[in-house]
C-alpha cells in the first residue's frame, strides 16, 4: 500500500510499504483522511524531532525511515480476536499516543507524559498517511452520530486546545489572549470560547488566519506587526487577562504573552520550540504570575477525557472544525500541495487534509 514516509529533512517519499498486521487487540483502519500537523512540518523542516533519528523509539522499535501521520481516523475494516469495543464498520478517531504503560506518569494515568511518549505517525506504528492504520482497539474512539468520517482528522488538534484550555483553569467570564492563531491557536479560541471566556484577544500578522480567529470566537483581533499587542491588551483590560496562551513557538510571544497576563494570571504555553529563547524571570515573579506549559491531551485507556469530550463538542456544534480545513489533497500531492503549501504564507492554508 502507498505511504508518505518521512526519511530525513525534505525528504518526504510517497511509497509502498507492507500492510500493517493486526494484532489480537488492534482494530484495522481504512483511513479517510489524515491532517497535516504544525509538528509534521518542524519534522520537515528542522527534522527528526519528534522521530527517532539516531535509535529506534523505545516502546515500538522504530526509527526513520518512518510511515507520517498522526490526526487521522477512519473505517474499521478487521478486529483482532480479543477486541470488544469496537466493530468492522465504525468510523474512528485515532488517539496517537503511545505510551509504555508502567513509568510513573503512566501508573498515574498522564499517559501523554509517559517517559517514553511517542506518536504513532512520527514514532513508529504506522501513520494516516497511509491506506491503512492498525492500532490498539482502545486508542480508537467512535465517532457519534452526525459527525462526518473526515472530522476525525480533526480530534487530535482539537484535543490538544481543549487541553490547554482546561489546564488554564480560567473562570466564566474571563478575559483571555490566544498569541498565535495558526491550527492550533484556532482551536484554543474556540475552545476557550466554549469554555466561556469573556472577551478573547488574537494576536497573530497573517490577516488570514486573524480573519479565522474572528469567525471562530475572538473579539479583539490584533496584528502585532501594526500595533502593540501588550499595549492593546492591557488598555483594555485593566493590567492585563486571567489567562494567555502561547501558540506560536518563538521568543516574542512568549514575552508578550507573559506581559500581558494580570498579576497571578496564568501563562499556557502549547508550542514547540524549535530554539531556546529568553525571558524576563522578574516578569513572572513580581507579578506572581503562573507559567505553565501543556502538552498533548490525555491519553490511552482515558483517552474518552479529551477526545471523547471534543467529538461530543462536535456532534453538538460546541466547536466546528468545518473553517479550519482549507485544503482536501490526495497522497501523490503531499509535499508539493500539503507541506510546501504550508510554508508558503501567501497561500493561506490552516489545515491540509490528506484524504484517501
Ligand atoms: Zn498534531
Ligand atoms: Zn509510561
Amino acid at each position: 500500500m502507498q505511504s508518505a514516509v518521512f526519511h530525513g529533512r525534505e525528504d518526504i517519499r510517497v511509497e509502498s510499504i507492507p500492510e500493517p498486521t493486526v494484532g489480537s487487540d488492534d482494530v484495522l483502519i481504512d483511513v479517510v483522511a489524515c491532517g497535516i500537523c504544525g509538528s509534521d512540518l518542524h519534522e520537515y523542516v528542522a527534522g527528526p524531532i519528534f522521530i527517532p533519528g539516531e535509535e529506534p523509539h523505545p516502546i515500538t522499535g522504530e526509527m526513520a525511515p518512518v510511515p507520517m501521520g498522526h490526526e487521522f481516523g477512519g473505517e474499521v475494516i478487521a478486529v483482532g480476536d480479543d477486541v470488544e469495543d469496537v466493530a468492522v464498520g465504525d468510523v474512528v478517531a485515532v488517539n496517537p499516543i503511545i505510551y509504555c504503560g508502567e513509568c510513573r506518569y503512566c501508573e498515574a494515568g498522564t499517559y501523554h507524559l509517559c517517559e517514553s511518549v511517542g506518536f504513532v505517525g512520527l514514532a513508529g506504528g504506522g501513520g494516516g498517511f497511509s491506506e491503512q492504520v492498525a492500532v490498539p482497539a482502545e486508542q480508537a474512539i467512535p465517532l457519534p452520530d452526525g459527525v462526518p468520517a473526515e472530522y476525525s482528522a480533526l480530534v487530535e488538534p482539537f484535543a490538544v486546545g481543549l487541553h490547554a484550555v482546561r489546564n488554564a483553569e480560567f473562570e466564566p467570564g474571563d478575559s483571555v489572549a490566544v498569541y498565535g492563531t495558526g491550527p492550533i491557536g484556532l482551536t484554543v479560541v474556540q475552545a476557550a470560547a466554549a469554555g466561556g471566556a469573556g472577551t478573547i484577544f488574537a494576536v497573530e500578522p497573517q490577516d488570514s488566519r486573524r480573519e479565522m480567529a474572528a469567525d471562530l470566537g475572538a473579539d479583539v483581533t490584533i496584528d502585532p506587526t501594526d500595533e502593540d499587542a501588550v499595549e492593546t491588551i492591557v488598555d483594555q483590560t485593566d493590567g492585563g487577562v486571567e489567562a494567555t496562551f502561547e501558540v506560536a513557538g518563538i521568543g516574542p510571544t512568549v514575552r508578550d504573552a507573559i506581559a500581558s497576563a494580570k498579576k497571578e494570571g496564568s501563562v499556557t504555553i502549547v508550542s514547540i520550540f524549535e530554539e531556546h529563547v529568553e525571558i524576563d524571570p522578574n516578569a513572572i515573579v513580581l507579578g506572581e504570575r503562573s507559567v505553565g506549559g501543556t502538552l498533548a491531551y490525555e491519553g490511552g485507556p482515558r483517552s474518552d477525557v479529551e477526545f471523547g469530550a471534543v467529538l461530543d463538542m462536535f456532534a453538538d456544534g460546541t466547536l466546528d472544525p468545518e473553517p479550519l480545513i482549507t485544503s482536501r489533497i490526495g497522497l501523490d500531492a503531499i509535499v508539493d500541495d500539503g507541506f510546501e503549501a504550508l510554508l508558503d504564507d501567501d497561500r493561506e492554508e490552516v489545515k491540509i487534509l490528506v484524504e484517501h
